[in-house]
């Protein structure tokens, strides 16, 4: 076996400066988390790479570089850092990645601010990808790309080197077609077959590799046979692996005493009162306002509720340099404000709201504490926040009320399942979370459980990892 390379845009640390001292500090997202995961796990250990490597930008400033290149030296996973100038990345970064194609592959068009400019970014930031590998990549390399900022890179890989193995995972919705034959026409048909430079090609779910597989037909007229594609006489798969958390961390983060003593210390403050809870980066596609609309909409109808239920709304701080991110804050804000000003009392606030990003330890013993979770994307390509808080139920208690749009909606059916615009609908999802009995809480949420520990993180990683070697075989036996 050879060695595997992982591929994104952010690198698994990011650096801190404390004073003129810079550390490294290991990143909380979900891809880091679960690729570390599967290699402390057996699996990675017997399918024996003989080394593993990741390649990401380092987003610093042009003066670090060289400090940063020697800090991210011998570590057990060897760093590529990728160092690109400020003014390309933004285009590549804020621009093209997140004004284009997060807002389409989300289903927010009006959101959508092309310019030529941006994609040139995106062409060049792929390119400066595909020049630093080419020349350290070994025929027996497993290639993985992540996510929608590197959709150009698989083809750019295997146009100069024809036989390397290469996977590639959109973390995001891939839209219905005609949303994504929207973008400009040179800029669609080189982003599909940018991602058909891939041996395997893998979605959250059924409906996102359909989709992916219906633009390849209407806009290159590729043809495809159940998952299979055949493109340029190279056989590629296009399938679902719905990424899933480490669900062993999560269901035991209560044996840890910090997390036990910070779960006991919310219980006692909340005491003889409900807890919703809601956890989400401050992004549009998270459904805040009309999460808000609805807990208001909810206190109006059932006034019963007032002073026995409070809302722990803690949202983190993200994409706070551009505008489609800040304006949102201040609305957010303005809704949160106006709501604990017309209802709280003396005693009793309603929403607790909180603008900051939690340590493992508070966000384990908030899902634990809570009566019932408030996750109402109104689009997400998964959701990894549903899965979490599931996992974390202990003594099978705790609603989980569940977008229908989110990735997660797919496998987690127990969950009350609403539609997040849906005002009246999801208020009355709330009064039910908190009035259903402790038996039916414990029925879907044991069902939930079972399938998040059958398929965890570290079945997602060798999953996809064994797809792609059959992939290669297959490869193999048509030649
Ligand atoms: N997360 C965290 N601290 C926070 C909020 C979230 O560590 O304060 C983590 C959370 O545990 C989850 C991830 O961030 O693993 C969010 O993933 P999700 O798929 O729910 O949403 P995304 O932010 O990727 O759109």
């Amino acid at each position: 076996m050879g060695r595997l390379i992982i591929i994104s845009n952010r690198l698994p640390f990011s650096i801190d400066h404390e004073g003129d001292q810079l550390t490294l500090r290991q990143s909380s997202g979900g891809l880091v988390s679960a690729i570390k995961s599967y290699i402390e796990s057996d699996s990675s250990k017997n399918r024996g790479f003989t080394e593993k490597l990741w390649a990401g930008v380092a987003d610093f400033p042009q003066n670090e570089w060289t400090v940063v290149a020697e800090k991210l030296s011998g570590r057990d996973f060897q760093i590529i850092p990728l160092f690109v100038n400020k003014l390309v990345y933004k285009d590549y970064y804020n621009g093209f990645s997140n004004s284009v194609l997060w807002p389409l592959f989300h289903y927010f068009p009006n959101l959508v601010e092309y310019q030529a400019h941006y994609y040139d970014a995106y062409v060049k930031v792929n390119r400066a990808f595909a020049d630093k590998l080419i020349p350290v990549l070994q025929p027996d390399d497993t290639i993985w790309i992540h996510d929608y900022q590197l959709m150009l890179l698989p083809e750019m890989l295997r146009t100069e080197r024809p036989d390397i193995t290469v996977g590639f995972f959109l973390h995001i919705p891939f839209p219905s077609y005609e949303l994504f034959r929207t973008l400009p026409t040179e800029c669609k048909s080189s982003l599909l077959k940018g991602v058909l430079g891939s041996d395997l090609i893998g979605f959250h779910t059924h409906d996102y590799a359909q989709h992916f597989l219906q633009s390849v037909k209407m806009i290159l007229g590729v043809d495809s046979n159940f998952h299979n594609i055949q493109y340029q006489d190279r056989l590629i798969k296009a399938d679902l692996f719905p990424i899933s958390i480490d669900y062993k961390k999560f269901n035991k983060a209560c044996d840890d005493p910090e997390t036990k003593a910070y779960y006991r210390e919310i219980k006692n403050n909340f005491e003889g009162r409900k807890i919703i809870f809601s956890v989400d980066r401050l992004d549009y596609t998270k459904g805040l306002m009309d999460r808000l609309n609805a807990f208001d909409h909810f206190l109006e109808q059932y006034p019963e509720w007032r002073e026995k239920v409070v809302f722990i709304l803690n949202i983190v701080p993200s994409r706070d340099d551009i505008q489609a991110y800040t304006e949102r804050k201040q609305q957010i804000e303005q809704k949160i404000g106006t709501i604990n000003g017309k209802i709280s009392t003396i005693t009793w606030q309603p929403i607790i709201y909180r603008y900051t990003h939690l340590p493992f330890t508070e966000l384990a013993a908030l899902y634990k504490a809570a009566d019932a979770a408030l996750i109402t994307p109104l689009r997400d390509g998964m959701n990894l926040v549903a899965k979490e808080y599931v996992a974390s139920s202990s003594g099978k208690r705790g609603v989980l009320i569940l977008s229908e749009l989110a990735g997660a909606a797919n496998e987690l059916n127990e969950a009350l399942l609403v539609n997040p615009t849906d005002i009246i609908e999801v208020s009355k999802a709330i009064h039910r979370a908190l009035t259903m009995p402790q038996e039916e809480q414990q029925h879907r949420i044991t069902l939930m459980q079972q399938r998040l520990s059958d398929y965890d993180v570290i079945k997602w990683v060798s999953d996809f990892l064994d797809q792609l070697s059959n992939v290669k075989a297959e490869q193999q036996k048509q030649q």
